[in-house]
């Protein structure tokens, strides 16, 4: 009898775990100074195989140097891309180290995809790098752009990819850093998901639900710990210490930035004088 009881525990339990899977969640992040420090049109430039300065989506168009641009030299323009430090325990931890959530980790950039996937190889898995794609001449030679991720571009990426893993729309964190990322931070706002921005850019920032600056890609973890999983400062602390790094230091900073210049109408009474005639135009 008590080992019929037991076996129905151990039923019941298995049960449980079936019908409480870990909550899934699409993480999708930028790449060019999200999780690197430079962009990958400036790497390619630095290479002479693009104009420097230029928007790339704009080089990519109508810069025939940069038609000269083979596979292979985009392969070596990803290895000169400077990764922010910590990727890969970021991609470890959000894919399989929460109890009760899994972050499918997804880079979605404006980038070539061969720099990217080059940049980021024996990190993430190429196939969930998505990236401005180039149909190649019988030379090697880029002879047309096949998509290009950037702005709505980024927001079917984020529709299809939703759809693959089958989990609730709500379900996405985002991370970016530039104007490209505005169109797709508005979205994921608008879903009900949660966004994180890692710079300061004036447009993107008063968007983004939560903004983190730090040279460490696994800074990422703190808005996401907080705010999604629902973790203490305390934890994330020791989280943080438990893989041998210290977080230093953690300024909670809330910037008012205003800028003064001299008005063009000429000051005609003092502020306090202004106030004393108003007051008297209420007085019967
Ligand atoms: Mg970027």
């Amino acid at each position: 009898m008590r080992m019929h009881a037991l076996n129905h525990q151990v039923e019941l339990e298995n049960k449980t775990e079936k019908t409480h899977p870990k909550k899934r969640y699409l993480f999708a992040s930028d790449f060019d100074r999200t999780l690197s420090f430079n962009d990958s049109g400036y790497v390619l430039a630095k290479l002479n195989l693009v104009q420097q300065g230029g928007e790339l989506a704009y080089l990519l168009l109508h810069d025939p140097e940069f038609r000269k641009a083979r596979k292979e030299h985009l392969h070596e323009a990803g290895k000169r891309v400077r990764l922010k430090p910590n990727i890969d325990v970021l991609y470890r931890f959000l894919s399989d180290e929460l109890e009760d959530c899994r972050f499918d980790f997804y880079v979605l950039s404006a980038g070539p995809v061969e720099v990217i996937r080059s940049a980021l190889e024996g990190i993430i898995p190429a196939d969930h790098i998505y990236g401005t794609e180039f149909a190649y001449n019988r030379q090697g030679e880029i002879e047309r752009i096949l998509q290009v991720i950037a702005g709505y571009g980024k927001v079917a990426v984020i529709d299809e990819l939703l759809e693959k893993l089958k989990t609730g729309q709500h379900r996405i964190v985002y991370v970016g850093d530039g104007s490209s990322d505005i169109h797709v931070m508005l979205h994921v706002n608008r879903r009900d998901g949660f966004t994180i921005a890692v710079s300061e850019n004036q447009y993107l920032a008063p968007i983004a639900k939560r903004s983190v600056l730090s040279d460490s890609a696994l800074a990422i973890l703190i808005p996401i710990l907080e705010d999604v999983v629902g973790w203490e400062r305390r934890l994330i602390r020791e989280l943080f210490e438990a893989k041998g790094l210290l977080i230093q230091r953690w300024d909670k900073v809330q910037t008012d930035k205003v800028t003064i210049v001299p008005s063009a109408a000429p000051v005609e009474k003092p502020v306090g004088a202004a106030l004393t005639e108003s007051d008297s135009a209420l007085r019967p």
